[in-house]
């Protein structure tokens, strides 16, 4: 149901894995420009809540939406139940953001292992965009935004599982920019090189560093940015590109 223009309804976006490090960030940026916020996450109430209360003490919207990304069934009741409680609005931006990694030499890796990485950050690309695109597509407007890595495009060892889900997502992304650019939807990725969350805690920061131009890690805020902009205006002819936001990390 079109009810009025664009530029007059409010604005949804839909952010993966928001309850912490780069989805919070992006979730704090995107509520900071206008957007009500749907605050995904999988397990963590009182992290979530935080960071709705943070929007809301902000000024800005925020909702919470929990499920896990890697369920089709459960990301299908998510969305029938927000749809049921949003009659006539749809998600114009979602933010793919929510990842997991195992890392183990493939030698020793197990089914698990692998099973459960790409099904968390690639199988759920697919579930979670199938189903929000149809708004977007009926309403000939949306952008969308996969938070990929490094390691799938330079390929890390030790990350087998975790290199071949983000690479697959980066393809995925200039596939999909394809089939939908007419419709006014852009599809696009960012890479982050080593960004300073709870992923990163037991990697060895300080020989790590050495190994970046710049010195140190990012912040999440410093890929919030780049997602910011990729669903702004200014991004409109921008469609199935990926930024790395590394720190001048050799990719
Ligand atoms: P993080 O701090 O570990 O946060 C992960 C977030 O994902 C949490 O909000 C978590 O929710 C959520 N999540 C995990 N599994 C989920 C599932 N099955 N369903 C729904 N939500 C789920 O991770 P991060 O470092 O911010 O990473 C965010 C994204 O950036 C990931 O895709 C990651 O691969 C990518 N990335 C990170 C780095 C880096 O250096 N940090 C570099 C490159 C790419 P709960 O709080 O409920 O557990």
């Amino acid at each position: 149901m079109k009810t009025e223009n664009y530029e007059n309804r409010r604005k949804y976006a839909l952010v993966t894995g928001a309850s912490r490090g780069i989805g919070r960030a992006v979730a704090l940026r995107l509520a900071a420009e206008g957007y009500d916020v749907i605050v995904n996450y999988l397990s963590n109430d009182a992290a979530a809540a935080g960071v709705a209360d943070e929007i809301t003490a902000s000024g800005g919207r925020a909702e919470l939406l929990r499920f896990d990304v890697s369920d089709p069934v459960a990301v299908e009741e998510a969305m029938d139940s927000w749809e049921n409680r949003h009659p006539g609005d749809f998600i114009s931006v979602l933010v793919n953001n929510a990842g997991i990694r195992d890392d183990s030499l493939m030698v020793f890796m197990s089914d698990e292992q692998w099973k459960h990485v790409l099904s968390t950050d690639l199988d759920s690309f697919f579930y979670v965009t199938r189903r929000v695109l149809k708004g977007m597509l009926s309403e000939r407007r949306g952008r969308i935004v996969n938070v990929a890595s490094l390691s799938g495009i330079k390929g890390l060892p030790g990350q087998a599982n975790y290199s071949a889900a983000k690479g697959a997502l980066i393809a995925a992304t200039k596939a999909l920019a394809q089939e939908v650019a007419r419709r006014n939807v852009t599809v696009n990725a960012v890479a982050p090189g080593y960004i300073s969350t709870d992923m990163v805690s037991g990697l060895d920061e300080q020989s790590l560093k050495a190994s970046i131009p710049a010195g140190r890690f990012g912040r999440p805020e410093e890929v919030a940015g780049a997602v910011a902009f990729l669903v702004s205006d200014d991004a409109s002819y921008i469609n199935g590109e990926t930024i790395s936001v590394n720190g001048g990390l050799y990719t």
